[in-house]
């Protein structure tokens, strides 16, 4: 499916430097000499097909990324002698970067949220799975969509897992502090990558609508 090997990587990191140290990358060197100052900042997965920057056409030092496998936020439990990479990132954003709002943004075919439905893969040391520690941060979510369908479940499940990270969230009392005072906002969103359809969660109405006109007009011709 894909021809990606180290030799194209590299390739392609030429052509970035060739551009780089020209004019055309200056905002690097600029973003060098002035650190990042973001305001925004978005959870999205691992998976290779869901880059926020290039899906949300983002510049440079405008988004704050974290990575994890299938968008979760873990919920606030500040025990020594663990590592909470995901919940450091938060603290630096918040704490430090004073990021306005936070988007966690799920997707389709997750295969994290697959994992959680059909059971992780098998631990490699035979015994502990931390993928399967790991999503069961969203075990509730799979437990009320589990009297679907088994392959209406995973979408489900992905919509349901974004609302417990949005819960996770409010979890940390600085984020729940802020958010209160109107100077953080919070936001689940799901991009759809057959359609690439973006969706919005409303709370108010507990369901997810297109974030964009198109979007909207795309859903009607897929729905009729
Ligand atoms: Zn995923």
């Amino acid at each position: 499916m894909s021809d990606i090997s180290i030799a194209k990587l590299i390739q392609g990191y030429k052509k970035f430097y060739r551009k780089y140290t020209g004019q055309e990358y200056s905002d690097y060197r600029k973003a060098a000499a002035l650190g990042q100052e973001p305001k925004i900042m978005v959870i999205a997965c691992s998976d290779s097909r869901v880059n926020p920057s290039k899906i949300m056409q983002s510049n440079l030092g405008e988004v704050f990324q974290v990575r994890n496998v299938a968008n979760m936020v873990p919920p606030y439990r500040p025990d020594k002698g663990h590592h909470h990479s995901t919940s450091s990132a938060l603290e630096f954003a918040v704490g430090t970067l004073n990021v306005e709002h936070i988007i966690v943004m799920g997707h389709s075919g997750c295969g994290g949220i697959k994992s959680l439905i059909d059971g992780a893969p098998v631990a490699l040391d035979g015994e502990y799975s931390f993928i399967s520690q790991w999503v069961n941060i969203i075990a509730q979510a799979k437990k009320k969509v589990s009297a679907l369908p088994r392959q209406e479940q995973y979408h489900a499940c992905e919509l349901e897992a974004l609302k417990i990270s949005l819960k996770n969230l409010l979890s940390f009392p600085w984020i729940a502090e802020r958010v209160k005072q109107g100077s953080l906002s919070i936001h689940a969103w799901h991009f759809d990558i057959a359609s690439g359809m973006m969706m919005a969660y409303d709370e108010a109405s507990d369901s997810f609508s297109p974030v964009i006109e198109d979007n909207g007009a795309a859903s009607a011709r897929r729905n009729s």
